[in-house]
């Protein structure tokens, strides 16, 4: 424990692309490293990946380990995991985060486990307590009722996974200057238990929705299908994606993966219009960080009405069809 030091975030890529949710890291990453006092490094993994570790510095770091080698051309827990353990072990870290993507979370509990250290995973806030070093990362527990502050107090690294689109990136800075610094770990093919054969995306509607500039979101209270159409048509009216809670899901209202909150997608629309939502926690996790919310919802104390920039206390049923008739006389 003695010699751990810094913060560290692990930069995923895909496609050749740093993924957003490892730049909003470098920006949480950033603010704790300077808390403590120590440098922020990123990990840099993958093949022919060398090109993007000054990014990784323009946007907070000031160190970066780059591992550049064929075998880590695709993802593959053994050997990402043989990588982040021989950096782990020469370098050493005393907190290391990860996005709570599905390689993020892999890894990241691949190498907890191996480095005999904690994981607090799906984290939504991270701070430290600075008089004892100890990372504070919380995350909604007990269905959401409450946050629960996990701490890893006898082991190091103190590793989390962070939703994305929580942290916020910095702008990055090009004159930024920090350290590169190549690893050789001569990883062999031969060595891996696991070959990638092929990859095959899959072609769902949360892609748009996770970039969806205007959301339009309808929970329970639509009442039944019929009501739920209400959203569709609206949402069709503005140019927006639907989505919804999860009790809309449950009575079939809307697929799974248009889910917002806790066990669904997290978004950060810059418009997102609340109609007939509570206002659960679990809901709520998944869109407050939108740049606007509005709510519509006939109980005037619906918690939804707390986290909304506009309420409109009203029948969804009656509230809908006039804004749609207004939206349309706008843009005659
Ligand atoms: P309700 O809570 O029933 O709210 C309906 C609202 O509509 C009410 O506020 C009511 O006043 C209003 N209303 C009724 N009629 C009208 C009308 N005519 N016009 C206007 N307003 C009207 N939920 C999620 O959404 N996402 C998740 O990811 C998620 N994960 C969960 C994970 C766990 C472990 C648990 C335990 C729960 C989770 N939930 C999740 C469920 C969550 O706790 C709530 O039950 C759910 O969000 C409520 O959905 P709702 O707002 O559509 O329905």
């Amino acid at each position: 424990m003695g010699e751990s030091l810094g913060v560290w975030v692990f930069i995923e890529v895909n496609d050749k692309k740093i993924e957003g949710v490892s730049l909003e890291l470098l920006g949480a990453g950033r603010q704790l490293a300077d808390k403590l006092n120590v440098p922020l490094a990123g990990v840099l993994l993958g093949d022919g990946v060398k090109n993007l570790a000054s990014d990784v510095i323009y946007y907070g770091a000031d160190i970066v380990y780059v591992v550049d080698d064929p075998v880590l051309k695709l993802y593959r827990t053994e050997a990402y995991m043989k990588a982040v353990i021989s950096l782990a072990e020469k370098y050493k870290s005393e907190i290391f985060l990860y996005g709570a993507t599905p390689n993020g979370k892999d890894l990241a509990s691949a190498v907890a486990t191996d480095l005999s250290t904690g994981l607090t995973a799906d984290t939504t806030m991270l701070d430290v307590d600075l008089d004892k070093r100890l990372l504070e990362a919380s995350r909604p527990a007990f269905g959401g009722n409450i946050m629960a502050t996990i701490l890893c107090k006898k082991h190091r690294p103190q590793m989390a996974t962070v939703r994305p689109k929580v942290m916020q990136a910095l702008d990055p800075d090009h004159g930024r200057q920090g350290k590169i610094i190549e690893e050789e770990l001569h990883l062999r093919e031969e060595d891996m238990r696991t070959r990638v054969l092929r990859i095959v995306k899959e072609v769902t509607k949360t892609a748009n929705l996770s970039e969806a500039d205007v959301i339009v979101a309808g929970g329970k209270g639509m009442g039944d299908p019929q009501g739920f159409q209400l959203i569709h048509d609206l949402a069709e009216t503005i140019g927006a994606s639907v989505a919804g809670t999860r009790d809309a899901v449950e009575a079939g209202w809307l697929p799974h993966e248009l889910q917002i909150g806790q066990t669904g997608e997290t978004v950060t629309p810059k418009l997102y219009f609340a109609i007939g939502i509570s206002g659960a926690i679990q809901h709520v996790v998944g869109m407050k960080n939108s740049e606007l919310i509005i709510a519509i919802n006939k109980d005037p104390n619906a918690p939804i009405f707390d986290v909304a920039t506009y309420g409109i206390v009203g029948d969804a049923h009656e509230v809908i069809p006039k804004l749609i008739q207004q939206f349309k006389e706008l843009s005659k």
